[in-house]
């Protein structure tokens, strides 16, 4: 966006201004071992047209004091479950009383009773709870988030639930991307592979009536299997989509190479990957998406975080926003996890958020990191780096700026915009 007087708008003597190493600018992604390479130096952030223009500001720009704070990237949530219907309150007590998720599972909770939620809800009822996480998403940072269906089990509830993320995409400032979570949990009255026939038959459909770009599937003893996942692969390549998989999840299947053989963008999960599948992802076109809000919550396994780190594995972190297994909205908490739990620097936390994230999305090469030509989504933070993990649980959000717009401002720092004529 331009300032007041039609020239550009410069973010102007931040403290911390988050950047690529020298020479990846063009990255599309960057392995979690080179984190360490991002720099915090003080600097300006200039925007003209939407995009990000350059790191100095002139005299001929509108200026938004930013001493004190920190610029990052806007965050890319590029693991959730929007849209869904209600929330799970009591299969959490039950989970904090001792009951396994299979348990739960098993007895008609988990995934069946957000599928009962969903189809018992209406289109406004569904998409007013949607808009309302997404404007809660936007106030902690989050830029750009996946949506996945998942919950509609049945082939015209899932195209119900993909038309809805369309419509709640096209409803909200942030760029929006949707998966087609196609096999989440095998509806009543098939076996996996018969619903996996039914899968098959939807993919023209869905291509054709759906924004969806990507396929995922859920591989856990309570749901779909590796044979699932290989044929899975099949079909997103003949159809020319994505391919992600839940993985490793509450056990170990052996799925991280299974995955990457069958063309995976991404494996999400982890929790219980087995040390020795490492290799198979350190190198392959595949992240891992970890997601310590649902191991927090579901007392999971730790996923080997610190050693796919070294390994040079492109990771990613994201919230898994469901309404089972992670109610969580904020990328900044998921950031102070990843830290505690994984041994993580702040830096390798804010790549995984970013642009690894928006590379799970397939749009990295337009936005996540603050590079001349990638989108001005910018977060002006009211702490240093450091303090995100740090305070765990403060929301160090002070204002959001997507393609060069403030989308939202804090109540106390409005009038840095205000000074600037915005
Ligand atoms: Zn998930």
């Amino acid at each position: 966006m331009s300032g007041a007087s039609g020239t550009a708008l410069a973010l102007a003597g931040a403290s911390e201004v988050l950047r690529l190493p020298a020479g990846a600018e063009t990255l599309e992604r960057l392995a979690q071992s080179r984190a360490g390479e991002l720099t915090l130096e003080p600097g300006d952030v200039v925007i003209d047209g939407g995009l990000i223009a350059g790191f100095q500001a002139d005299s001929g720009c509108a200026r938004v004091d930013c001493r004190g704070l920190t610029l990052l990237p806007g965050l890319v949530d590029c693991h959730t479950h929007l849209p869904f219907a209600g929330w799970r309150a009591d299969e959490y007590a039950l989970k904090v009383a001792g009951a396994p998720y299979e348990e739960i599972a098993r007895a008609g909770g988990g995934i069946r009773a957000s599928a009962r939620a969903l189809a018992a809800a209406s289109d406004l009822r569904v998409l007013e709870q949607a808009r309302a996480l997404a404007g809660e998403m936007l106030r902690h940072g989050t830029t750009t988030f996946e949506c996945k269906s998942g919950y509609g089990l049945s082939a015209d509830g899932e195209l119900r639930a993909l038309r809805l993320a369309g419509e709640l995409i096209s409803s909200v400032p942030q760029v929006g991307t949707v998966t087609a979570l196609l096999a989440h949990a095998v509806p009543d009255g098939y076996s996996a592979s018969d619903w996996m026939d039914e899968v098959e038959g939807m993919l023209g459909t869905l291509r054709a009536q759906t924004a969806a770009d990507t396929l995922d599937i859920f591989v856990e003893s309570v749901a779909f299997s590796n044979d699932d996942l290989v044929r899975m692969g099949r079909l997103a390549r003949a159809h020319g989509l994505t391919l992600r998989a839940h993985v490793e999840q509450l056990e170990s299947h052996g799925s991280v190479p299974v995955a990457v053989a069958a063309g995976a963008r991404s494996v999400d999960h982890l929790s219980c990957m087995p040390a020795d599948d490492i290799p198979a992802l350190a190198g392959a076109d595949c992240a891992a998406v970890l997601l310590p809000g649902a191991e927090f919550i579901g007392s999971e396994h730790t996923p080997p975080a610190r050693e796919l780190a070294d390994a040079g594995v492109v990771c990613a972190l994201a919230t898994d926003l469901n309404p089972g297994t992670s109610p969580i909205v904020s990328l900044p908490l998921i950031a102070g996890l990843a830290v505690r739990r994984y041994g993580w620097t702040v830096k390798e936390a804010l790549l995984a958020l970013t642009l690894n994230a928006a590379w799970v999305l397939g749009r990295s090469h337009e936005l996540g990191a603050l590079t001349v030509g990638r989108r001005a989504d910018v977060l002006l933070l009211d702490c240093p780096a450091s303090h995100v993990p740090y305070r765990f649980g403060h929301n160090p959000v002070a204002a959001v700026l997507i393609a060069g717009r403030p989308m939202w401002v804090r109540n106390d720092h409005r009038w840095r915009f205000a000074e600037a004529g915005l």
